[in-house]
């Protein structure tokens, strides 16, 4: 379906293990103060004078993370460094440097880590992040590949999920269930290509969905807007597992309730028409969808002006006291409580 169909195919072992990392980070350029020393020593060096450090670590394993057969090498290695973006972002912080260590059986040619590695480097070039190191080891199956992350953050300014308080906004930036419909799409298209491996499907209709599934961007700009409003969150995370699950952390860590309304969680059209043509509900898969990878957060109602009428943000209820509990009012104004049911990997 979006398979490469590039012919050229060098074996793993041609190169060998160092003459391939030197060949995959050749194209590297380091462009941050906070780096001394990137590849090509026993360690990496990094220098960050006074700021606060975020490190954050994400493991990708194939058949349980992604799925090649749609999943285009390149896209993969740029997901991969997403992830571990996001993670920083949802500190408040600005992510520097990452490391990124890969195994690989030999099935897989030269060329595949080649593309692997394009995703890669577009990530870091678009996002200013430094590569500074990795391994590369074999795998006797699949493809795993681990990024880690590096961020600084100016002392006071990080944000913890531990932090919000009764009737502080919460608040979401873009949209949300896009990437979990647009996997809908893609493991509905394999099903027909397994069926009819000459079918040629038109995805146009499904663009936005596909790419936020395939292609998601980590909200680096919504981390720079809220600094240019001089807005700092009381608690804040990253969308990964869906919105039900990402509030109950909030709830939990900081010990309030929340009142989340259905009319107001932002839904592209896209969304709405798609799951319309799945007859899922668009509400269960904003809460219960997942790898949108957005921002959510709370914020003191005193920054409620800041924010207010800022399309990358939208008020979509408050936090209260513990005691009220963590419910979603419908659109028919019912009360329901908000239930876990957030993607986990390892009950799948
Ligand atoms: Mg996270």
């Amino acid at each position: 379906m979006l398979e490469d169909k590039n012919p050229q195919r060098t074996p793993l072992s041609e190169l060998g293990e160092f003459r391939l990392i030197e060949h995959l980070t050749e194209q590297i350029t380091l462009s941050h103060k906070s780096t001394i020393k990137g590849v090509g020593d026993d360690a990496a060096v990094l220098n960050f004078k006074s700021s606060r450090i975020v490190v954050t670590t994400d493991l990708l394993v194939e058949g349980i993370h992604f799925d090649l057969s749609y999943m285009p090498l390149k896209h993969l290695g740029y997901k991969a460094v997403m992830v571990n973006l996001s993670d920083c972002y949802a500190m408040n912080a600005m992510a520097t440097q990452i490391t990124v260590s890969i195994a690989v059986s030999n099935r897989f040619p030269v060329e595949a880590l080649e593309e692997l590695y394009g995703g890669i480097n577009t990530a870091c070039k678009l996002y200013n992040i430094d590569l500074v190191g990795g391994d590369t080891t074999s795998s006797t199956s699949g493809l795993i590949i681990s990024v880690t992350a590096i961020g600084e953050v100016k002392e006071g300014n990080e944000v913890f999920r531990s932090g919000a308080n009764p009737n502080d906004l919460l608040v979401v930036s873009g949209d949300i269930g896009g990437a979990y419909m647009g996997l809908q799409v893609l493991e509905r298209e394999k099903e027909v290509f397994k069926v009819n491996p000459n079918s040629q499907p038109d995805l146009s209709m499904y663009s936005y969905i596909i790419e936020r599934q395939l292609k998601p961007e980590a909200r680096k700009d919504i981390v720079e807007l809220l600094e240019k409003l001089e807005v700092i969150p009381t608690s804040m995370i990253d969308i990964s597992d869906g919105l039900s699950s990402e509030i109950i952390h909030i709830c939990k860590q900081s010990k309030v309730g929340v009142d989340l309304y259905e009319n107001k969680i932002p839904l592209d059209p896209q969304v709405i028409s798609t799951c319309e043509e799945f007859d899922i509900d668009s509400t269960t898969v904003a809460l219960n969808g997942g790898e949108d990878y957005e921002l959510l957060m709370t914020i003191s109602q005193k920054d409620y002006p800041k924010i207010k009428g800022n399309p990358n943000l939208t008020v979509i209820g408050y936090m209260t006291e513990k005691e009220t509990g963590m419910h979603l009012i419908t659109r028919a104004e019912q009360r329901i409580p908000i239930i876990a049911k957030g993607w986990n990997s390892l009950s799948d």
